[in-house]
């Protein structure tokens, strides 16, 4: 006789935890918000509940955001609404703890001179970052060195960071003639994370002399120097190059940067030559395109 196991129903185990934990909670298409507020489209979320999320603008296709717990609904659901306005308070009151380790008068000029920022439009010829063309420029009453408005006018763009940034900046200055020019006048270049300044100013210059467009991706963080006008820490978190960079000027450039973790303990990583995909469409392989840049990030 033969004995019969008994069928074992295949039923998915009861979700635990919040309902944008569930299995089958986000789908393609859904309008999703992360923490930080960037809004972007659900692309596809894998059987092991990880999602990847894209917009149309971005040309490298979907970000793998990692867990779905990363994101919440935008719209049409109400948990995962209510979850991010909490996400959102606990951020800003983050924030605001972070804001303490500036004075309350640096704070206060911070907040006048952005509140006479004017809006510009201008291109960005070779910059790496496409955008709409938005730029903003110093307003009259700021109390910045005047060859800030100079430099910096009509290249800023907004910042990201928490801090008394006065804004980014993408397009393809020449920081090494601002920084011959304005070193003593309320000037400094301090990046991110552990590789100095002369290191990177080091490899800057070389991919210059190579004749190639590169571009300091740098937050200007504002500094109120003694006589109660407004200088500029600028805080470099990358270097990129538009277009294909010939091996030997990379290699190049990874020598002098050092390529390898044991060189430099931080997150320095070789980017090199990145991949496009065509369009929006996410299921097409990646290829080398025209839009092709080489990035070094040290941040
Ligand atoms: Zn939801």
């Amino acid at each position: 006789m033969k004995l019969r196991l008994p069928f074992r129903r295949r039923t998915v185990p009861a979700a635990a935890g919040p309902v944008w934990t569930q299995p089958g909670h986000f789908r393609r298409g859904d309008e999703v918000v992360g923490r930080n507020g960037f809004i972007g489209t659900v692309a596809y979320v894998t059987d092991d509940n990880r999602i990847g999320v894209g917009s149309p603008g971005w040309k490298m296709g979907p970000a793998p955001i990692g867990d779905v717990d990363m994101v919440r609904h935008a719209a049409n659901c109400s948990p995962c609404q209510a979850d991010h306005a909490r996400r959102q308070a606990e951020e800003q009151l983050r924030e605001a703890n972070y804001q303490d380790r500036w004075s309350i008068e640096e704070r206060n000029v911070y907040d006048a001179v952005m509140a006479d920022m004017r809006l510009t439009t201008g291109s960005a010829p070779g910059g790496p970052c496409p955008s709409n063309g938005t730029r903003y420029a110093f307003g009259p009453n700021s109390p910045v060195r005047e060859w800030m408005r100079t430099e910096f006018d009509g290249h800023m763009v907004d910042s990201e960071s928490p801090s008394l940034s006065l804004g980014r900046i993408w397009d393809p200055l020449d920081w090494l003639r601002i920084e011959r020019e304005h070193a003593g006048d309320g000037l400094s270049i301090v990046p991110w994370g552990d590789l100095p300044w002369a290191t990177i100013r080091r490899a800057y210059a070389y991919l210059q002399e190579t004749g190639l467009t590169v571009v300091l991706d740098a937050d200007l963080e504002m500094a109120l120097l003694d006589d109660g006008t407004v200088g500029v820490e600028v805080w470099p978190s990358h270097m990129n190059v538009e277009g294909v960079v010939p091996d030997e000027i990379e290699q190049q450039v990874n020598t002098i940067l050092g390529s390898t973790p044991e060189d430099y303990p931080h997150s320095a990583l070789i980017w090199p030559s990145r991949p496009d995909r065509p369009g929006t469409d996410y299921t097409a392989p990646y290829r080398r395109s025209t839009y092709n840049h080489t990035m070094w990030l040290w941040a």
